[in-house]
Protein backbone atom coordinates (compact mmCIF):
# COMPACT_ATOMS: atom_id res chain seq x y z
CA UNK A 1 0.00 0.00 0.00
CA UNK A 2 0.92 3.38 -0.56
CA UNK A 3 1.26 5.92 1.92
CA UNK A 4 -0.96 9.42 2.00
CA UNK A 5 1.81 11.51 2.67
CA UNK A 6 3.48 10.18 -0.72
CA UNK A 7 0.10 10.78 -2.86
CA UNK A 8 0.54 14.25 -1.07
CA UNK A 9 3.91 15.05 -2.64
CA UNK A 10 4.28 17.16 -5.54
CA UNK A 11 4.34 15.44 -9.26
CA UNK A 12 8.00 16.34 -9.71
CA UNK A 13 8.63 14.31 -6.36
CA UNK A 14 6.88 11.27 -7.34
CA UNK A 15 3.19 11.63 -5.60
CA UNK A 16 -0.07 12.88 -7.32
CA UNK A 17 0.15 16.35 -6.49
CA UNK A 18 -3.04 16.12 -3.80
CA UNK A 19 -3.02 19.17 -1.76
CA UNK A 20 -1.45 17.87 2.08
CA UNK A 21 -4.79 20.06 3.82
CA UNK A 22 -2.36 20.05 7.08
CA UNK A 23 0.57 21.42 5.55
CA UNK A 24 -2.27 23.39 3.56
CA UNK A 25 -3.64 24.89 7.30
CA UNK A 26 0.08 25.33 8.58
CA UNK A 27 1.36 27.81 5.67
CA UNK A 28 -2.15 29.65 6.16
CA UNK A 29 -1.95 29.87 9.61
CA UNK A 30 1.88 31.55 9.34
CA UNK A 31 0.60 34.13 6.64
CA UNK A 32 -1.71 35.19 9.36
CA UNK A 33 0.34 35.69 12.08
CA UNK A 34 2.79 37.24 9.63
CA UNK A 35 0.17 39.36 8.50
CA UNK A 36 -1.35 40.19 11.74
CA UNK A 37 2.13 41.18 13.32
CA UNK A 38 3.30 43.27 10.00
CA UNK A 39 -0.48 44.84 10.34
CA UNK A 40 0.05 46.26 13.87
CA UNK A 41 3.57 47.43 13.26
CA UNK A 42 1.98 49.46 10.36
CA UNK A 43 -0.53 50.94 12.71
CA UNK A 44 1.16 51.42 15.53
CA UNK A 45 3.66 53.35 13.29
CA UNK A 46 1.04 55.34 12.03
CA UNK A 47 -0.28 55.98 15.95
CA UNK A 48 3.06 57.65 17.04
CA UNK A 49 4.77 58.62 14.20
CA UNK A 50 2.04 59.05 11.14
CA UNK A 51 4.51 57.07 9.13
CA UNK A 52 5.82 53.53 8.77
CA UNK A 53 8.66 53.54 10.61
CA UNK A 54 8.35 54.18 14.07
CA UNK A 55 10.87 52.83 16.60
CA UNK A 56 10.62 51.44 20.20
CA UNK A 57 11.43 55.05 21.78
CA UNK A 58 8.10 56.66 20.17
CA UNK A 59 5.90 54.73 20.99
CA UNK A 60 4.74 55.95 24.37
CA UNK A 61 2.13 53.14 25.59
CA UNK A 62 2.82 49.78 25.09
CA UNK A 63 0.30 48.39 21.99
CA UNK A 64 -1.23 46.23 24.42
CA UNK A 65 -2.22 48.56 26.31
CA UNK A 66 -3.63 50.58 23.31
CA UNK A 67 -5.58 48.41 21.80
CA UNK A 68 -7.73 47.42 24.72
CA UNK A 69 -11.19 49.10 25.10
CA UNK A 70 -11.28 52.78 26.10
CA UNK A 71 -12.96 51.74 29.59
CA UNK A 72 -9.70 49.36 29.88
CA UNK A 73 -7.52 52.08 29.39
CA UNK A 74 -7.04 52.03 25.91
CA UNK A 75 -7.75 53.77 22.67
CA UNK A 76 -10.33 51.06 21.52
CA UNK A 77 -8.15 49.70 18.48
CA UNK A 78 -8.66 46.31 17.57
CA UNK A 79 -6.85 44.12 18.60
CA UNK A 80 -6.02 41.91 15.52
CA UNK A 81 -5.07 38.84 17.14
CA UNK A 82 -7.82 38.35 19.50
CA UNK A 83 -9.71 40.46 16.40
CA UNK A 84 -8.53 37.25 14.10
CA UNK A 85 -9.38 34.59 17.25
CA UNK A 86 -13.03 35.79 17.93
CA UNK A 87 -13.64 35.43 14.42
CA UNK A 88 -11.95 31.76 13.82
CA UNK A 89 -14.05 30.66 17.12
CA UNK A 90 -17.13 30.59 14.95
CA UNK A 91 -16.12 27.54 13.08
CA UNK A 92 -15.89 26.32 16.31
CA UNK A 93 -19.30 27.38 17.08
CA UNK A 94 -20.64 26.53 13.99
CA UNK A 95 -19.33 22.90 13.97
CA UNK A 96 -20.54 22.73 17.47
CA UNK A 97 -24.25 23.61 16.54
CA UNK A 98 -24.84 22.95 13.06
CA UNK A 99 -23.01 19.73 12.64
CA UNK A 100 -24.30 18.47 9.67
CA UNK A 101 -22.64 21.19 7.56
CA UNK A 102 -20.61 19.25 4.85
CA UNK A 103 -17.51 21.11 6.24
CA UNK A 104 -17.96 19.96 9.62
CA UNK A 105 -15.83 16.81 9.76
CA UNK A 106 -12.69 18.62 7.71
CA UNK A 107 -9.97 19.07 10.10
CA UNK A 108 -9.48 23.22 10.85
CA UNK A 109 -6.11 24.66 12.43
CA UNK A 110 -7.42 26.53 15.31
CA UNK A 111 -4.90 28.11 17.39
CA UNK A 112 -5.17 25.96 21.30
CA UNK A 113 -6.35 29.42 22.67
CA UNK A 114 -9.48 29.33 20.83
CA UNK A 115 -10.57 25.87 21.96
CA UNK A 116 -9.52 27.18 25.74
CA UNK A 117 -11.95 29.85 25.41
CA UNK A 118 -14.57 28.35 23.42
CA UNK A 119 -14.86 25.42 26.21
CA UNK A 120 -15.57 28.19 29.19
CA UNK A 121 -17.74 29.92 26.44
CA UNK A 122 -20.14 27.66 26.14
CA UNK A 123 -22.82 25.83 28.48
CA UNK A 124 -24.44 22.28 27.09
CA UNK A 125 -28.10 21.04 27.56
CA UNK A 126 -28.30 18.05 26.94
CA UNK A 127 -31.51 16.20 25.33
CA UNK A 128 -30.20 13.23 23.33
CA UNK A 129 -26.56 13.59 23.72
CA UNK A 130 -25.43 13.08 20.14
CA UNK A 131 -23.81 16.72 19.70
CA UNK A 132 -22.12 16.87 23.05
CA UNK A 133 -18.71 15.88 24.38
CA UNK A 134 -18.73 13.85 27.58
CA UNK A 135 -15.30 14.66 28.67
CA UNK A 136 -14.64 17.98 27.87
CA UNK A 137 -18.04 20.35 27.40
CA UNK A 138 -20.30 21.73 30.41
CA UNK A 139 -23.22 19.61 30.45
CA UNK A 140 -23.02 18.97 34.26
CA UNK A 141 -25.06 22.20 35.82
CA UNK A 142 -22.71 24.41 33.60
CA UNK A 143 -19.18 22.53 34.99
CA UNK A 144 -16.82 20.05 33.00
CA UNK A 145 -15.64 16.92 33.99
CA UNK A 146 -12.30 18.75 34.59
CA UNK A 147 -14.04 20.91 37.34
CA UNK A 148 -15.71 18.02 39.04
CA UNK A 149 -13.34 15.25 38.42
CA UNK A 150 -9.83 16.13 37.26
CA UNK A 151 -8.22 13.34 38.14
CA UNK A 152 -10.28 10.57 36.80
CA UNK A 153 -9.80 12.76 33.36
CA UNK A 154 -6.55 11.85 33.69
CA UNK A 155 -7.14 8.44 33.76
CA UNK A 156 -8.50 8.85 29.68
CA UNK A 157 -7.00 8.02 26.90
CA UNK A 158 -7.06 11.53 25.19
CA UNK A 159 -8.87 10.29 21.73
CA UNK A 160 -11.90 9.13 24.15
CA UNK A 161 -11.50 12.31 25.36
CA UNK A 162 -11.94 14.09 22.44
CA UNK A 163 -14.52 12.11 20.59
CA UNK A 164 -16.91 10.38 23.04
CA UNK A 165 -19.94 11.61 23.09
CA UNK A 166 -22.70 12.09 26.01
CA UNK A 167 -25.05 9.99 24.22
CA UNK A 168 -22.74 7.12 23.82
CA UNK A 169 -21.13 7.13 26.93
CA UNK A 170 -24.10 6.97 29.20
CA UNK A 171 -25.62 3.82 26.83
CA UNK A 172 -24.58 0.66 28.89
CA UNK A 173 -22.12 3.33 31.23
CA UNK A 174 -19.81 2.89 28.70
CA UNK A 175 -17.73 5.89 30.20
CA UNK A 176 -16.76 3.37 33.22
CA UNK A 177 -14.94 1.39 30.32
CA UNK A 178 -12.67 4.59 29.10
CA UNK A 179 -11.23 4.93 32.33
CA UNK A 180 -7.47 3.09 31.39
CA UNK A 181 -4.91 4.57 33.59
CA UNK A 182 -3.91 3.58 37.21
CA UNK A 183 -6.69 3.32 39.86
CA UNK A 184 -5.45 5.70 42.45
CA UNK A 185 -7.38 6.83 45.54
CA UNK A 186 -7.86 10.10 43.77
CA UNK A 187 -9.28 8.31 40.47
CA UNK A 188 -11.73 6.27 42.57
CA UNK A 189 -12.80 9.04 44.50
CA UNK A 190 -13.49 11.45 41.19
CA UNK A 191 -15.23 8.10 40.14
CA UNK A 192 -17.56 7.88 42.71
CA UNK A 193 -18.38 11.58 42.73
CA UNK A 194 -19.15 11.46 39.01
CA UNK A 195 -21.33 8.04 39.08
CA UNK A 196 -23.42 9.62 42.33
CA UNK A 197 -23.85 12.84 39.37
CA UNK A 198 -24.52 11.14 37.03
CA UNK A 199 -26.75 8.01 38.56
CA UNK A 200 -30.50 9.63 37.79
CA UNK A 201 -29.68 11.16 34.92
CA UNK A 202 -31.65 10.22 31.82
CA UNK A 203 -31.68 11.10 28.11
CA UNK A 204 -34.39 12.19 25.35
CA UNK A 205 -33.81 10.56 22.28
CA UNK A 206 -35.98 13.12 20.19
CA UNK A 207 -34.70 16.29 21.38
CA UNK A 208 -31.51 17.91 20.15
CA UNK A 209 -29.09 19.04 22.67
CA UNK A 210 -29.04 23.46 22.88
CA UNK A 211 -25.30 24.57 23.35
CA UNK A 212 -25.81 28.31 25.01
CA UNK A 213 -22.87 31.06 24.45
CA UNK A 214 -22.47 32.68 27.82
CA UNK A 215 -21.20 36.09 26.76
CA UNK A 216 -24.49 37.03 24.79
CA UNK A 217 -27.97 37.98 26.06
CA UNK A 218 -29.29 35.74 23.41
CA UNK A 219 -27.13 32.80 24.11
CA UNK A 220 -26.05 32.86 20.26
CA UNK A 221 -22.37 33.32 19.29
CA UNK A 222 -21.06 36.44 17.85
CA UNK A 223 -18.00 37.64 16.84
CA UNK A 224 -18.55 41.05 18.82
CA UNK A 225 -19.09 38.76 22.29
CA UNK A 226 -16.41 36.47 21.94
CA UNK A 227 -13.99 39.83 21.39
CA UNK A 228 -15.02 41.28 24.30
CA UNK A 229 -15.29 38.09 26.11
CA UNK A 230 -11.32 38.13 25.78
CA UNK A 231 -11.36 41.31 28.23
CA UNK A 232 -13.58 39.58 30.86
CA UNK A 233 -11.81 40.37 34.06
CA UNK A 234 -9.48 43.36 33.16
CA UNK A 235 -9.33 45.57 35.61
CA UNK A 236 -11.16 48.91 34.56
CA UNK A 237 -9.84 52.16 33.73
CA UNK A 238 -10.62 54.75 36.18
CA UNK A 239 -10.36 58.12 34.64
CA UNK A 240 -12.24 56.65 31.12
CA UNK A 241 -15.25 58.30 31.50
CA UNK A 242 -13.79 61.83 32.20
CA UNK A 243 -11.16 61.77 29.76
CA UNK A 244 -13.37 60.23 26.99
CA UNK A 245 -17.26 61.81 27.60
CA UNK A 246 -15.95 65.55 27.15
CA UNK A 247 -16.95 68.56 24.58
CA UNK A 248 -13.00 69.30 24.47
CA UNK A 249 -10.90 68.40 20.63
CA UNK A 250 -9.62 64.83 20.55
CA UNK A 251 -5.58 66.08 20.76
CA UNK A 252 -6.87 67.21 24.20
CA UNK A 253 -8.65 64.13 24.73
CA UNK A 254 -5.42 62.11 23.75
CA UNK A 255 -3.20 64.24 25.92
CA UNK A 256 -5.15 63.17 29.01
CA UNK A 257 -5.42 59.78 27.96
CA UNK A 258 -1.48 59.86 28.50
CA UNK A 259 -1.48 61.73 31.33
CA UNK A 260 -3.77 59.36 33.24
CA UNK A 261 -1.36 56.68 32.26
CA UNK A 262 2.24 59.18 33.21
CA UNK A 263 3.41 59.09 29.75
CA UNK A 264 4.27 62.68 29.40
CA UNK A 265 7.90 63.67 29.01
CA UNK A 266 8.43 65.79 31.96
CA UNK A 267 11.80 66.09 33.31
CA UNK A 268 11.35 63.16 36.04
CA UNK A 269 10.74 60.60 32.89
CA UNK A 270 13.23 62.03 31.32
CA UNK A 271 15.66 62.10 34.04
CA UNK A 272 15.12 58.56 34.42
CA UNK A 273 16.09 57.61 30.93
CA UNK A 274 19.28 59.88 31.24
CA UNK A 275 17.91 62.21 28.56
CA UNK A 276 18.26 66.52 29.23
CA UNK A 277 15.32 67.60 30.95
CA UNK A 278 15.12 70.61 33.01
CA UNK A 279 16.66 70.98 36.36
CA UNK A 280 13.59 72.56 38.09
CA UNK A 281 9.82 73.35 37.40
CA UNK A 282 9.79 75.58 34.15
CA UNK A 283 6.41 77.39 35.17
CA UNK A 284 7.52 78.30 38.79
CA UNK A 285 11.46 77.12 39.11
CA UNK A 286 11.44 75.92 42.53
CA UNK A 287 10.22 72.37 42.57
CA UNK A 288 11.01 69.20 40.89
CA UNK A 289 8.84 68.67 37.40
CA UNK A 290 6.21 65.86 37.52
CA UNK A 291 2.92 66.00 35.33
CA UNK A 292 1.19 66.03 38.66
CA UNK A 293 2.96 69.04 39.95
CA UNK A 294 2.75 70.38 36.58
CA UNK A 295 -1.18 70.26 36.34
CA UNK A 296 -2.00 70.41 39.91
CA UNK A 297 0.68 71.50 42.75
CA UNK A 298 2.38 73.73 40.93
CA UNK A 299 2.12 77.75 42.28
CA UNK A 300 1.37 78.94 38.50
CA UNK A 301 -0.84 75.81 37.50
CA UNK A 302 -3.06 76.63 41.11
CA UNK A 303 -3.23 80.14 40.42
CA UNK A 304 -4.45 79.32 36.77
CA UNK A 305 -6.88 77.03 37.67
CA UNK A 306 -8.34 79.79 39.97
CA UNK A 307 -8.57 82.27 37.10
CA UNK A 308 -9.94 79.80 35.05
CA UNK A 309 -12.80 78.74 37.28
CA UNK A 310 -13.69 82.19 38.76
CA UNK A 311 -14.66 82.72 35.28
CA UNK A 312 -17.20 80.40 35.58
CA UNK A 313 -18.13 81.08 39.16
CA UNK A 314 -16.49 77.48 40.23
CA UNK A 315 -13.48 78.70 41.69
CA UNK A 316 -14.30 76.81 45.09
CA UNK A 317 -13.15 74.14 43.10
CA UNK A 318 -9.70 75.04 42.01
CA UNK A 319 -6.65 73.01 43.54
CA UNK A 320 -5.60 73.49 47.10
CA UNK A 321 -1.70 73.38 48.20
CA UNK A 322 -3.15 70.07 49.55
CA UNK A 323 -3.80 68.29 46.14
CA UNK A 324 -0.58 66.91 44.93
CA UNK A 325 -2.33 64.49 42.40
CA UNK A 326 -4.54 65.88 39.84
CA UNK A 327 -6.39 62.90 38.90
CA UNK A 328 -7.56 62.86 42.35
CA UNK A 329 -8.29 66.71 42.22
CA UNK A 330 -10.12 66.21 38.85
CA UNK A 331 -12.17 63.40 40.02
CA UNK A 332 -13.13 65.33 43.21
CA UNK A 333 -14.04 68.34 41.17
CA UNK A 334 -16.56 67.09 38.81
CA UNK A 335 -17.79 64.61 41.78
CA UNK A 336 -18.75 68.54 43.04
CA UNK A 337 -21.26 69.44 40.29
CA UNK A 338 -23.48 67.18 38.41
CA UNK A 339 -25.59 67.11 34.67
CA UNK A 340 -24.63 69.68 31.94
CA UNK A 341 -22.60 71.54 34.36
CA UNK A 342 -20.57 68.71 35.33
CA UNK A 343 -19.92 67.70 31.37
CA UNK A 344 -18.82 71.39 30.83
CA UNK A 345 -16.33 71.64 33.88
CA UNK A 346 -14.58 68.62 32.77
CA UNK A 347 -14.29 69.60 29.12
CA UNK A 348 -12.92 73.22 30.72
CA UNK A 349 -10.45 70.84 32.76
CA UNK A 350 -9.27 68.87 29.96
CA UNK A 351 -8.88 71.98 27.73
CA UNK A 352 -7.08 73.88 30.73
CA UNK A 353 -4.09 70.80 31.71
CA UNK A 354 -3.45 70.96 27.68
CA UNK A 355 -3.42 74.40 27.84
CA UNK A 356 -0.92 73.96 30.34
CA UNK A 357 1.45 71.47 28.75
CA UNK A 358 1.33 73.74 25.87
CA UNK A 359 2.50 76.34 27.77
CA UNK A 360 5.15 74.35 29.42
CA UNK A 361 6.03 73.45 26.32
CA UNK A 362 6.91 76.89 24.98
CA UNK A 363 8.73 78.06 28.10
CA UNK A 364 10.98 74.53 27.78
CA UNK A 365 11.83 74.43 23.58
CA UNK A 366 11.18 78.59 22.92
CA UNK A 367 12.39 79.92 26.01
CA UNK A 368 9.39 82.20 26.93
CA UNK A 369 8.88 83.34 30.36
CA UNK A 370 5.78 81.91 31.91
CA UNK A 371 3.15 84.20 31.97
CA UNK A 372 -0.53 83.68 32.62
CA UNK A 373 -1.28 86.58 29.90
CA UNK A 374 -0.27 84.23 27.26
CA UNK A 375 -3.09 81.59 28.56
CA UNK A 376 -5.89 84.90 28.21
CA UNK A 377 -7.59 83.17 25.31
CA UNK A 378 -8.27 80.44 27.14
CA UNK A 379 -9.27 82.31 29.84
CA UNK A 380 -11.46 84.95 28.36
CA UNK A 381 -13.23 82.14 25.86
CA UNK A 382 -14.85 79.46 29.04
CA UNK A 383 -16.40 82.98 30.27
CA UNK A 384 -18.96 82.57 27.32
CA UNK A 385 -18.85 79.15 27.61
CA UNK A 386 -21.80 78.86 29.66
CA UNK A 387 -20.98 76.29 32.35
ZN1 LIG B 1 6.04 74.39 39.18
Amino acid sequence: MIKWEALDKPKEFRGLGFIDTRAMNSALLCKWIYSIESGDKLRRSFLWRGRKDARGGHCLVAWGKVTRPLELGGLGISDLKHLCWALRMRWVWLKKTEPHRPWAALPIQIPGQVYAFFSIAVISEVSNGNHTLFWTDRWIHGQCIADLAPRLLEAIPKRRVKQRTVQEALTGRSWVLDIKGARTVGVIVDFLHLWELLYNFELEPDVEDVHIWRFSASGKYSAKSAYEGFFQGSTEFGPYERIWRTWAPPKCRFFLWLVAHNRCWTADRLACRGLPHPVQCPLCDQEDETINHLLVSCVFARQFWYLLLRQVGLHSLSPQPSDSSFDIWWEKAIRATSGLMQKGLNSLIVLGAWTLWNHRNRCVFYGITPNLGELSPLLEKSAGCGV
